[in-house]
């Protein structure tokens, strides 16, 4: 989503710009053509009627999103362009109509408080996230465990644990950085098909828990079935080589939510041995 709306924000500002050089080009008189310089014209005398209604319109937009989107920590970059596009409308035409510089000290308010909680949402975002897997990291499960985090689990929670199959070896054998590569795509893999109920966390090393809601025994393993399929079946490409792993995943569950997942997790590990005992690429519940 934060990518989307940076992108869009900056395609918006891109087309303001040349939109506004065009329109500046035209009625300076630098260019006769018959039709831009009637649009040109046309679009200045309609806008300067509209001048204060359109801009504040805009303000409004930009601040009813920015409320909206608080929940969605990561769209405060799109705010801060969407705020910057309104100083440009503004700061060309201030000294035209008055009343517009009166918005001027609250978009300079607005531009930073969405600065400073984009800067807060980006210590967030890196306190909570595993950089290497693009996962949540485990200080963020406990801190749903914990009740820290705006997430309700309810009372019947799977827990999902996941660990690579002979990862050592995918080191010792292909290098770290092909390790690396694989933990990554694999993690990517949990997180697509756990989608949307599960949260998923890197645990360990190459251990990636997945956090289900609502979701026990049979679900539960269906879907930790769908995930060692997803997994045993995709190809890594590192270097010309195709390499291929496999998951062990431990399931179990509790029905008396967060009070519970302690003893669900200790359960899922101990499952997760038992299928490495029982031959590794399985799930144990
Ligand atoms: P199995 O689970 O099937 O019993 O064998 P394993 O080889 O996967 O088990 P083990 O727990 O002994 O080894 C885990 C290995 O995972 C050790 C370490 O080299 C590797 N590993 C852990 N974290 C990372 C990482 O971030 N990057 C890479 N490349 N390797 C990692
Ligand atoms: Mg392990
Ligand atoms: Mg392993």
């Amino acid at each position: 989503n934060y990518r989307i709306g940076k992108n869009l924000s900056w395609i918006f500002l891109a087309v303001n710009t040349a939109f506004f050089i065009f329109v500046l080009y035209t009625i300076s008189g630098n260019y006769h053509g018959a039709f831009p310089e009637r649009f040109a014209t046309k679009f200045v005398s309609g806008f300067n009627a509209y001048f204060l209604t359109i801009n504040l319109l805009i303000f409004v937009l930009t601040a009813v999103f920015s409320f909206y989107s608080i929940e969605n920590e990561h769209n405060y970059g799109s705010i801060i362009v969407g705020v910057g596009i309104m100083l440009f409308y503004c700061v060309m035409t201030a000294d035209k109509v008055y009343p517009v510089r009166l918005i001027l000290p609250a978009i300079a308010i607005f531009v930073l408080v969405g600065m400073f909680s984009h800067w807060v949402s980006c210590l967030h975002h890196k306190a909570h996230y595993d950089p290497l897997t693009r996962i949540y990291n485990r200080q963020y499960m406990n801190s749903i465990f914990d009740g820290i985090a705006d997430v309700k689990l309810g009372k019947e929670i799977s827990v999902l644990m996941c660990d690579i199959d002979h990862f050592k070896k995918v080191n010792d054998t292909y290098g770290h950085a092909a390790g690396d590569l694989i933990l990554h795509k694999t993690a990517q893999i949990i997180r697509d098909v756990s989608l949307p109920e599960g949260i998923v966390c890197r645990y360990g090393g190459e251990e990636i828990t997945v956090i289900l809601r609502d979701k026990i025994e049979e679900e539960a393993k269906f879907k930790a079935e769908k995930i060692r399929k997803a997994v045993k079946k995709q190809v890594f490409k590192f270097k010309n080589k195709n390499i291929r792993v496999t998951l062990s995943i431990g399931v179990a569950d509790t029905t008396e939510g967060v009070k519970g997942i302690n003893k669900a997790i200790k359960k899922a590990d101990e499952n997760v041995y038992k299928a490495k005992k029982r031959g590794r690429d399985r799930v144990v519940m």
